[in-house]
């Protein structure tokens, strides 16, 4: 007999590549780690701090399924980016040590509603509704670790109705992975089921009804989603 006074909400997860679910804890993403992607936004590429949001566990969107197009937007954005899975918890994770704590990769979509982001930040309030809407985190299957290794380059692409819209590579962030977890790990203890969005690279742009999102990362796997009404 459960004690929940009402059922409990359904156990967020993604498919693994070669099968498997891996559980989602919680989504957390780092903000401006391309230099262009910096700059384009309008900030400084210099290499200040890392900084981290959050989008709830169940705003990931899996299987390649279609994307409502979200309300209270008119400027919907995409935001290609590699994905990391920790699969064993931790605080004050030193670098030498914090790939040791992920489980896989995977190619994943930190979509924005860049007119609300645009107004909190202007307003010095929180991103929230900016980036934390339902199925604000589409993403593909997982690719373990232990078969992939653990890409520090390699192409990251996105492509919207088949044309190229982000195309970059992995060695242009700012932060490393080893470094986001690191720093991460020293504002929260990480557990296993996080996933960290890393951020993505220059190109960012609008979305509409109808247009199809192809995102691949070379070595780790792809992601695909369709707008819909
Ligand atoms: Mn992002």
């Amino acid at each position: 007999m459960s004690d929940f006074v009402i059922p409990p909400p359904p156990q967020a997860a993604v498919p693994v590549q070669g099968g498997g679910l891996f559980p989602v804890r919680r989504i957390f993403c780092v903000g401006r780690n391309y230099a262009a992607h910096t700059s384009e936004m309008g900030g400084d590429p210099t290499r200040e701090e890392p900084f981290f949001f959050t989008k709830p566990a169940d705003a990931v969107l899996t299987a390649g399924a279609d994307l409502p197009y979200p309300p209270a937007t008119e400027d919907l954005h995409h935001e290609m980016e590699l994905v990391v899975a920790i699969g064993r918890g931790g605080a004050e994770i030193v670098p030498e040590a914090a790939l040791g704590h992920v489980w896989g990769y995977a190619a994943g979509l930190d979509m924005t509603r860049r007119d609300l982001q645009a107004r909190a930040k202007k307003e010095g309030k929180p991103w929230d509704m900016g980036k934390g809407f339902d199925h604000a985190a589409p993403i593909g299957a997982i690719a373990p670790a232990a078969r992939v290794g653990h890409p520090a380059r390699g192409r990251i692409v996105l492509n919207v109705n088949g044309a190229p819209r982000q195309d970059a590579d992995l060695a242009q962030m700012i932060w490393s992975v080893p470094e986001i977890i690191a720093y991460l790990s020293r504002l929260v203890s990480l557990a296993p089921g996080d996933l960290i969005f890393s951020g993505t690279p220059e190109g960012v742009a609008a979305v509409r009804r109808g247009d199809l999102l192809e995102g691949e990362i070379a070595g780790v796997g792809v992601v695909r989603t369709r707008i819909v009404s």
